[in-house]
């Protein structure tokens, strides 16, 4: 079946000990799609860093702020939309340049972006000074096409069958 699409949102408070329960939560959605294990570990990688980025970044730690995460398997891709109302960021290209970091005295490496990129096969980000940031990062899946095909083959067998 080509066309569908399968969603699921959430809405997280933006506290530390969400990253892990985020990154799982899409990790088991994207199981619909048939991953391998290092397109798996690819979306918990870049959904960690967006997420810790709100985190961080966009609340600096307030912990009475939400972070928004749309989540969608279609065809063969899952894409991840990680959303934030917090502080914005001004210089989108300065914050892209892997190693930049606003906050060097944390030891942040000023990598997760690139890292998002890298790991992901569409990337993009919107954002304004005071306006909140979301991050759209897409993965292809390979092995998507052969899961839905026998879902759809099992689905028939089982109507066939009564
Ligand atoms: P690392 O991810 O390696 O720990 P980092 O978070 O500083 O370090 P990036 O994730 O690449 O590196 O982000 C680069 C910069 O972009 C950050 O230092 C921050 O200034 C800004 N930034 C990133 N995400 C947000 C966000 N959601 N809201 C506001 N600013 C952000
Ligand atoms: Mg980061």
């Amino acid at each position: 079946m080509i066309g569908r699409e399968n969603r699921f949102f959430m809405r997280l408070s933006a506290l530390s000990e969400n990253e892990s329960f985020a990154r799982s939560s899409v990790a088991a959605f994207a199981l619909t799609l048939d991953p391998t294990l290092e397109e798996l570990s690819d979306i918990k990688t870049a959904v960690s860093e967006a997420v810790t980025n709100c985190i961080v970044h966009a609340y600096e730690g307030a912990e009475d702020k939400y972070i928004d995460m749309t989540v969608i398997a279609a065809n063969d891709s899952l894409t991840v939309i990680v959303k934030d109302e917090g502080c914005g960021i001004e210089d989108l290209d300065r914050a892209l340049t892997p190693f930049f970091t606003t906050k060097q005295e944390e030891e942040r490496s000023g990598m997760g972006f690139t890292i998002m990129k890298t790991f992901m096969d569409e990337f993009n980000v919107i954002s304004a000074k005071g306006q909140g940031t979301q991050v759209t990062m897409t993965k292809f899946i390979r092995g998507a096409r052969d899961a839905q095909s026998r879902r759809d083959a099992q689905i028939d067998r089982t109507c066939q069958n009564g």
